[in-house]
């Protein structure tokens, strides 16, 4: 059964991103709870059709570690597509290491190996279906209310990120040196983002631009990304840490590891499965009974 426009109602609104806005929604047919993000698209019925066909190939693409996709429709109008999803209770990395910090909630080993551990076996899956996320960074990992972590926003339809490239000004603090040089793009370009996005959440602030130059110019940033060291986490953090962060970004693509390969990391081997069950962190980040 497709979902249409108007059988989903708006709850509330729980974010805005460079290309679109996301809802919790109603599904009033059937009572349960989502996720809708609506994006603005050319007007053009062609491409729309494309778009939604493009996003279709998400059905068959379930995983434990990706968001579940409940259907995609044209809403409001003629220039908005709407994808509705799993709504994810914990919100995203970013949101849970702004609110963790406020609450001095600590960001621990476990938790980082966890998000690892998750973001490589979730790579591995959209893989053997060929897929590569593309815009791995905190916002697109988001936890559940059981303490899973799961990839969203992948990049399955070509026609959906060249028509949003055209309202995109956001910064791409997570591409890696290989794509910023017009070179081959690989999942391999998944693992350098994930470094990136596991240092912002352990230090509760981006990595780049560095502390030290922070105000770059993209050009510069672009440049420093390509030439200079990239930073990471300092000796509060252990040798495995720091270790699989490094191995993350490797400049040069072809030694860089893939997410298979990282799995096998003492990093995750030795830390994730230190504590089981994160609820009660996610429990006191949240303020939640
Ligand atoms: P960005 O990823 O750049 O922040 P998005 O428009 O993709 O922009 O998402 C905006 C915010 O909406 C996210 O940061 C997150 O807080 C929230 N969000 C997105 N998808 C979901 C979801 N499935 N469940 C719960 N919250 C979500
Ligand atoms: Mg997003």
């Amino acid at each position: 059964e497709d979902l249409k426009s108007e059988d989903v109602e708006n709850i509330q609104k729980l974010g805005e991103g460079a290309a679109g806005t996301v809802w919790k929604v109603k599904h009033k047919p059937t009572g349960r709870i989502m996720a809708k993000k609506t994006i603005t698209v050319d007007p053009d019925p062609q491409l729309q059709r494309q778009i939604l066909r493009e996003l279709s190939f998400l059905r068959t693409c379930g995983s434990p570690h990706i968001v579940a996709f409940y259907g995609a429709f044209l809403d409001d109008g003629d220039t908005t597509i709407a994808i509705c999803m799993e709504y994810c209770e914990g919100g995203s990395l970013e949101d849970i290491y702004k609110r963790a910090k406020s609450m001095e909630a600590v960001i621990g080993e476990t938790i980082l190996a966890k998000l690892a551990e998750a973001v490589c076996m979730g790579l591995i899956h959209l893989h053997s279906h060929n897929v590569i996320h593309r815009d791995i960074k905190p916002s697109n990992i988001l936890m559940t209310r059981q303490g899973e972590f799961k990839l969203c926003d992948l990049g399955v339809s070509g026609e959906l990120i060249n028509s949003m490239a055209q309202t995109f000004t956001g910064t791409q603090y997570y591409m890696a040196p290989e794509r910023i040089k017009g070179g081959t793009y690989s999942v391999r370009s998944d693992i350098w983002s994930l470094g990136l996005s596991i240092i912002e959440v352990a230090q509760n602030q981006p990595a780049l631009p560095p502390p030290d130059n922070p105000n770059l110019s993209i050009f510069e940033l672009l440049d420093f990304i390509v030439h200079q060291p990239m930073p990471n986490l300092g000796a509060d953090r252990s040798p495995e840490c720091r270790d699989f962060i490094a191995k993350c970004l490797i400049k040069e693509p072809s030694e860089r590891p893939g997410p298979e390969i990282m799995l096998q990391h003492p990093f995750i081997k030795n830390w994730a499965h230190l504590t089981d069950d994160i609820t009660p962190w996610l429990k006191q980040v949240w303020g939640w009974s």
